[in-house]
Order: C-alpha cells, then structure tokens, then sequence
C-alpha cells in the first residue's frame, strides 16, 4: 500500500480535501464547523448518532494542519480497518498498537520523526505509557482526537480504565487542541466524558440522535424461526447481525440458518479466540454472511453495510437496544432493526434481574431500564418517537418509517377482557402461570383444572369469545401495564398489583394494543422493504451486483473488508451514472483521487461489459 500516497502538501483547504482525498462534494450537518473550529486550535466534543461522519471531523483537520494528528481509538480491529481505509484514500496514516513487530514499531517511528505520517491511531494504554509521551513531545502534533471518548465513563456500556489516564493529555500538551467524540445518546455519560477528559471549556457539537435509515420493526413472537425466515426473504447477499441473549442460542440459530441455506457463522464469548476472531473477520471481509452473536460481538465494528439487525431475544434495556440495532446502516442506506418479543422474553429479562447478584438499588434501575424498553414493543405509537422521548428528543412528526407508522396499530377495547382475567387471576388464589390462568377463561376442562375445581368458579369459561394467543396478548400487556406480575418465586404464578385494583372494579378502561398478523403478512412486509434497497431499473441493479463481484475480487486480492475499497452507495452510483472516462469515474460519490487512480479502470470495465 505504501508508495501509492498522495502528496497531501498543498491540499490544505478543508474542501478540496473533502473532495480530492475523500471524492465527496459537500460536508454534512456541522462537519465544517466543526473541522473550522478545530483548525483555529480550539477544543470540541462531539457527539453524533453513529454514521453521521464523525471521521472526517478529525481526518480532514488532520490533513490541512502541519504535524500528526493522534487518534486514541479503544480497538485495535477498529483501528485497522480505519487505517486501511485512509490508506486506499492515499492518506498517509498507521496505527501503533500490541500486534505490531519490534521492527513495525521502529519503522513508524522513523517515519514520524521524518513527518512523513499525518495521521497515527493509538490504543490508549499506548498513548499514556512514558516512553511514547516522549515520543510525542518531541514531534509536532496537530490535534489529538479521543474517538469512542464514552469508553472513559463507568455509566457507559463499554468503560474501559485506560480512557481515565487520558486527562494527562492537557497538561503535557497544553497548546494542542483536543477532540473527543462518541455517538452515545446518553446524557450521564456524556457529562461524564466532559468532566474526566477535562472538556469543559470545550465547544459541544451535537445533533439529533435519530438513524433515519434505519426501519424499526417490532413483532410479537409467534414462532419466531418461521418470523425470521419471513424477514430474512428477500434479504439474500445481505450483511445481518442477530443477536441471542445464550451461547446455545446463538450456535443452533446459526446451525438452523445454514441448514435453510442462509449463511451464517457464530459469535459469542465461549468460542475459541481463534474461532471468534475467524468468523468476525468474515462477517467483515466477504458479502452476504450472517451473524449470529450475542452481545459480545460488536462493540467497535464499523462495517458500514450491515443492512439489518435482528433480535430474537428482548435486549436489557433501551440504550441496548438502540447501540445494537444502530450497528445496522452505518453508510445511510436504508437498514432494519426488527425484533420478535413475546411474555417468555418478558419473564426471562424479569427473572435475570432478581436472580442477579446486582445490589438492590442497582436492580430497581435495572427493573426500570427494562421496563422502558417494554414500553417501546408496546406502544402503538411511532416507534421512533418513543425511543427518542427516552434520550430527551422530541420530534415534531411520526417517522414515517417504523412499523407502527407504516401499519398503524389497531387497539381494541380491553376493560372488560382485562376484568375477566384479574379476576380469574384473583378467584383462584393468584398461584397460577398464565397457561391456567388461559384454561379458566377459556373453560378448558384439564385434569389440573378438574383437580383444583376450577370449574366452578364464576370466572370459569367467561372468555371463551377469544383464543388463548390473544389471551397471552392480554395477560402480556397487563404485565407491562404493571397490573399484574409474574411471581419468579411462585414459578411464574401471576399476581395482582395495587394498580390492578381500579380496572377489576371498572373504574379505569383500558386499550390494548392488536397483536400483528403472523408471518404471512410480514412476508409482504419484507418484499416491500426490499424494493428500497434495489434500483428500479433492473439492469441498474445487475451492473450494481457485477460491481459488487468486482469489489470482492480486489478485496480478496489484498486480504481486506470490501467496503475500504468503495462503499455500497457509490457503486450504487456508478450502476446509474455509468461513468465511461476515468474523469467521469472521479465524479462518483465516495471515489477520490487516489482511489479512481487505483480502481478506476477496473470497474470502467465492469460497467463497459454491461453497456
Ligand atoms: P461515524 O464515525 O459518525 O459513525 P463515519 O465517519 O464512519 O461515521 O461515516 C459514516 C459514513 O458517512 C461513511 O460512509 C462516510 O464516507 C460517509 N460520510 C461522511 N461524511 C460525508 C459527507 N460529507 N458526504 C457524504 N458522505 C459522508
Ligand atoms: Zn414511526
């Protein structure tokens, strides 16, 4: 890769950087502010919603300054990809980290001293150790950049100690301006962040913390294999991650999934290293693989085309759940986050938090994080509307682009089902699970009932009129209403809560939410969906996948993920502007200087052969 560099000297003009280095025509949202601001030596703090372009925020200052620019960055696979991307760009950038050789190291050393690097990636343990703190102080250092900055805080997902050393940077570096960025939505953290990383007089950029691209899809399990076949239809050659919450889970989900002809590999903490490592290099590298993980896997990963992220189990929390599915549509291309939840999830995520070793307080948090994210599946209002309320963002209008926006909910009044089965719950001592509970509404004589003479009871056959999965529906509904509660102890008997006692007496109506059609029509769902991602033109999308064929071969050929090449959108792109000139070729989103002179022939000939 080396030789092929750019001479970035005289490129010093944010614009011309963006666009002869990164082949891209105007900055998004406050990219130009920020990089403005950066460049006139102040300190910023970042903070926007994954795929919004965070990068260039720091790449291109790091082009126009004088000196290195120091990019702190918590993984060292994170780290490569980044590099080899800019690398392709023809940026003269490397990372320093563990894997490297004594020689490795000493060559990038020397490169420094020669300024012959504009951007080096550190890990932080790297950057604090005394011997690299030198190193740095004898070099001129444009700007240092803490990416993935919410690592320093003990409120976020992904503390990692060695952030916490990183404040040293200010007092042996005082002159140099400091960014820190992250696209974590939650307030604690980021005040956190600002504090630790001694930010406070820093400028705060932030934006909306929406993923518009992103669909959100919430189902009520029914049999959830035959669901996510439903969702998978239609979504061949597609990246995906789907995510379990047990290692078992995970690996026959991803054994069921190649047996239906879908191919996936594992992930999860209990497969040898070499394994993990293996099957998260696919995932990256080759087109079209699923991954079946739980939530060991994806903290860090930046393939930008991961076109849907699907749940089969209920995550812990909403903050969860929108870091899992934000890993779906890096790139803005439209992407899916869909998820199948029913009672059993409900009563699983329960009984972990009181079976858990967490304090008392800490469980009440919990308890109530959970139940946020319940609200969510349950909600017959946009989806999106109400994740956003959870992170303090108020949007003007639905979304448009969830499922309850795109087939709104239906509701039905449920006063009088939600009395029959409070009191049905109440009658027979509030020491049944709901599977009996179902069988006395619904005047099934079993043995149990027989036994326990439940068939005498004035609630006995009273909700006959409805089958036993609306009366899951109901009895789930009323949990997350906090009507009722599942006793773990009791082995899952239900009981009554004080809120309950209203709506048995008929002085509080109450609406439930209609549980979606099954899988036939999500089906037609999933077909509608997928017409966004294919072009209209048929011969368009044909060029888009030759060029795709064409991707993988040169990505195959240097051993690195097809998207540091190019990204989807611009062989999107080049499918429907045909460019027949390497001139016309560099017009192309996404296809700079560096890049058109490298592969610009090569796809010319793809798109000449479909002429
Ligand atoms: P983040 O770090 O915020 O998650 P990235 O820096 O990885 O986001 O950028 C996400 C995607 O957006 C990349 O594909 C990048 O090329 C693209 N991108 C960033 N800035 C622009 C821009 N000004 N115009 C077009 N595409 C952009
Ligand atoms: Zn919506």
């Amino acid at each position: 890769m080396q030789g092929e560099a750019v001479k970035t000297t005289g490129l010093r003009e944010p614009t011309a950087v963006l666009r002869e280095v990164f082949g891209l025509s105007t900055f998004r949202g406050e990219q130009e502010q920020i990089i403005a601001h950066v460049m006139a030596g102040r300190d910023a703090v970042v903070l926007l919603p994954t795929g919004a372009g965070k990068s260039l925020c720091f790449q291109i200052p790091a082009l126009c300054l004088d000196g290195v620019a120091i990019v702190v960055s918590p993984l060292i696979a994170l780290m490569r990809d980044q590099v080899e991307a800019l690398r392709q760009s023809g940026v003269r950038a490397a990372a320093l980290n563990s894997t490297l050789t004594m020689d490795e190291v000493a060559d990038i050393r020397a490169r420094l001293a020669d300024c012959e690097i504009d951007l080096l990636y550190v890990t932080p343990e790297r950057l604090v150790s005394d011997g690299f703190l030198g190193l740095l102080s004898r070099l001129h250092i444009s700007l240092f950049a803490i990416d993935e900055a919410h690592c320093i805080s003990q409120w976020g997902h992904d503390f990692r100690p060695e952030y916490m050393q990183l404040s040293v940077l200010r007092e042996r570096f005082p002159g140099v301006p400091r960014m820190a960025l992250t696209a974590t939505a939650n307030p604690q953290t980021r005040d956190d962040l600002i504090h630790r990383l001694q930010l406070d007089d820093a400028r705060v950029f932030s934006a909306s913390f929406d993923r518009p691209n992103i669909r959100y899809t919430i189902v009520q399990k029914d049999n959830a294999r035959g669901q996510l076949m439903a969702f998978l239809q239609g979504r061949e050659g597609q990246s995906g991650i789907i995510y379990c919450l047990s290692r078992k889970k995970v690996e026959e989900t991803s054994e069921w999934l190649n047996g239906q002809g879908i191919r996936s590999l594992p992930y999860h903490a209990g497969l040898d290293r070499s394994v993990r490592d293996a099957n998260q290099d696919a995932f990256l590298k080759e087109d079209g693989l699923v991954l079946v993980a739980t939530i060991a896997f994806g903290m860090g990963i930046d393939k930008p085309d991961v076109r849907f992220v699907a749940h089969l189990d209920l995550p812990s929390s909403i903050e969860a759940y929108y870091q899992e599915t934000g890993r779906a549509g890096r790139d803005g291309q439209p992407s899916e986050g869909w998820m199948a939840y029913g009672m059993g999830d409900l009563v699983q995520r329960r009984r972990m938090i009181d079976d858990g070793a967490s304090p008392v307080e800490v469980k009440r948090v919990e308890r109530a994080a959970l139940d946020a994210l319940l609200g969510v599946c349950e909600t017959t209002q946009c989806r999106r509307r109400a994740l956003l309320a959870h992170f303090g963002e108020t949007m003007s209008e639905d979304c448009g682009n969830c499922d309850s926006c795109l087939t709104p909910a239906q509701t039905w009044n449920g006063t009088e089902a939600a009395r029959k089965l409070l009191s049905a719950i109440y009658r027979s001592g509030q020491r049944y699970g709901s599977g009996h509970i179902i069988d006395i509404l619904r005047g099934q004589v079993t043995e149990k009932i027989t036994r326990a003479g439940h068939d005498s009871l004035p609630t006995f056959g009273v909700g006959a009129d409805l089958d036993a999965k609306t009366w899951q529906s109901v009895i789930r509904q009323m949990t997350v209403l906090g009507h009722i509660s599942v006793d773990n102890e009791a082995f899952g008997a239900l009981i009554l809560e004080d809120s309950a006692r209203p709506v048995l007496q008929g002085h509080q109506a109450i609406e439930f939410r209609r549980d979606r059609a099954g899988p036939a029509k999500e089906r037609k769902r999933a077909t509608r969906a997928q017409a966004e991602y294919v072009s209209d033109n048929p011969e368009d999308e044909a060029l888009f996948q030759a060029l795709r064929a064409e991707r993988l071969r040169l990505a195959r050929e240097q051993g690195v993920p097809p998207y540091v090449i190019f990204h989807d959108a611009s062989l999107r792109d080049m499918a429907r502007v045909r460019p027949s000139s390497v001139t016309e070729m560099g017009e192309v989103a996404g296809v700079g200087a560096a890049k058109c002179a490298r592969y610009g022939r090569a796809f010319l000939a793809v798109i000449g052969e479909h002429g």
